[in-house]
């Protein structure tokens, strides 16, 4: 029961309110892949690296059970460079730079033994390279789940509008919902961006929570509470982790599981902001997320009398 995670594989620089770092190690399939990672295993990347990227980052990813075969490594060029400032509330950043370096070349080829993968999560990326990857596989995985930007909305629509039929779920913030549908109530924006040919849409609201949409349903999940919110960079992806992360896990994609899968990408993401870059991924073990699963039930849990 495979995951093909598809993304970038970066280099960051991040200002919060709490500090700085010049070059961290981030990308959104390095997200998704240390969130995922704990769930499920193999995890098959496919993404692209100039020859600056660290080895010993890749050592870590293969130990957790990501599999490389589909990450190129470019000799001479420089990986995918992003830099981003946040503001005071955390919740709003400013994109500085986004240098595409080797992704300007990137023409992924699915490896021979990705085939037959049941999940496919493409991560934050131009949306052609995500057409491009669903057509190489020759079976449809059981579930297709799409992260994506405002970025590629001003810069891509005609394809990003394109992939958007061949999916299952879509992940885009409250703003980029709002963006992409032109409607400003987010349940207005949900029926627009349905009928774009998503049948399962996720509107991430940052400390805020996550609306899932389905159908005439819809569900809640809170963000849980933190009294430090240091680094948010990669909370969304590792939030995409963690959702499919637990879908392919328990291999039942309903409306039902998909709102555990929901909390578990919350709980993911909840430690990612922790520190800086992907770091705490990294130090987390499974006791951590029960406690922190556990933390996020007593958050959401109450009992009601009916008034009649
Ligand atoms: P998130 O905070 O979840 O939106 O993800 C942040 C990560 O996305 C960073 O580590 C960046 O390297 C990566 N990223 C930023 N802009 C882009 C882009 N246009 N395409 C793909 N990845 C990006």
């Amino acid at each position: 029961m495979s995951l093909i995670t598809v993304g970038t594989m970066a280099f960051d620089a991040i200002e919060t309110p709490f500090g700085k770092v010049d070059r961290i190690v981030g990308g959104s399939a390095t997200y998704v892949a240390y969130a995922a990672s704990h769930l499920v295993k193999p995890i098959q990347q496919i993404s692209i690296v100039g020859e600056d990227f660290p080895q010993d980052e890749m050592n870590e990813l293969v130990s957790r059970g990501v599999q490389l075969d589909g990450v190129e490594i470019v000799k001479g060029k420089k990986s995918f460079f992003w830099s981003g400032k946040y503001h005071l509330d955390m919740n709003t950043r400013d994109t500085l730079i986004t240098d595409l370096n080797v992704l300007m070349d990137f023409n992924p080829i699915v490896p021979p033994s990705y085939q037959g993968a049941e999940f496919l999560m493409l991560g934050n990326l131009m949306p052609s390279i995500q057409i491009n990857v669903i057509k190489q596989l020759q079976k449809r995985p059981k579930l297709i789940v799409l992260d994506t930007m405002n970025f590629w909305m001003e810069s891509a629509l005609p394809d990003l509008q394109t992939v958007l039929t061949m999916i299952d779920v879509l992940l885009i913030n409250d703003g980029e919902a709002r963006q992409l549908s032109g409607e400003h109530s987010l349940v207005k924006a949900a029926k627009v961006i349905m009928a774009m040919g998503v049948r399962f849409l996720i509107i991430k609201k940052g400390e805020h929570g996550a609306l899932l949409f389905h159908d005439d349903h819809v569900f809640f999940a809170p963000a849980l509470p933190l009294e430090d919110v240091f680094d948010p960079t990669g909370a969304g992806d590792t939030f995409a982790g963690g959702f499919i992360g637990h879908l392919a896990r328990t291999r039942d994609i309903s409306f039902e599981n998909m709102k555990t899968a929901i909390i578990v990408g919350s709980a993911m993401a909840s430690f990612c902001v922790e520190k800086f870059g992907p770091q705490r991924l990294k130090e987390i073990t499974k006791a951590d997320i029960d406690a922190r699963l556990a933390e996020f039930v007593q958050l959401v849990n109450f009992d009601i009398d009916l008034i009649s």
